[in-house]
């Protein structure tokens, strides 16, 4: 996450804490990012981002990011971190750093963007128009995008063909 911070976010303002760890996520749900009061880990109350699947390759199937309401992110004296979660699966060695590196910066599009960060807020949603891959398309790193979209497809054949359980 450093490394991509430094490489194509050096202009965000890191207006709060970040903070990466590994979870456990859905079959189709590969990272997160959420915003707690410092201190507290459970993510109870929060804004939490889930899902990001490019809808060309996934049928809808309630995968798609949500968020509460703006009222939740009211600026108060209380310090917060941004808490990225990503996928266990990604521990393995057979997953491709891109595709790794996708989803963390995937997830640091939202928090420039001001969606689970304190963040000045850019847009109304966070998916709207293709934001996030417009943005790192911007910052240089659409090979990022096609190294995932790649990865996503022979992912999903696996599950649909039962060779992996997730
Ligand atoms: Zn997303």
């Amino acid at each position: 996450m450093d490394y991509l911070l430094r490489r194509y976010f050096s202009d965000v303002k890191l207006t709060n804490q970040i903070e990466i760890k590994f979870g456990r996520e859905a079959k189709y749900r590969f990272g997160s990012i959420r915003l707690v009061k410092k201190g507290i880990t459970s993510g109870q109350g929060t804004t939490s981002i889930t899902s990001y699947l490019p809808r060309l390759l996934l049928k809808a199937r309630g995968t798609r990011d949500t968020f509460e309401a703006r009222g939740t992110l009211k600026t108060s004296q209380t310090p917060q971190k941004s808490i990225i979660t990503i996928t266990s699966m990604f521990a393995k060695e057979s997953v491709p750093a891109e595709v790794v590196h996708y989803t963390i910066a995937h997830e640091l599009c939202h928090y420039a963007h001001g969606f689970s960060s304190a963040n000045r807020r850019l847009f109304k949603y966070p998916h709207h128009g293709g934001i996030v891959n417009k943005e790192l398309t911007g910052r240089g790193a659409h090979h990022l995008i096609s190294a995932f979209k790649k990865w996503l497809k022979i992912y999903r054949g696996q599950i649909l063909s039962g060779r992996v359980s997730v």
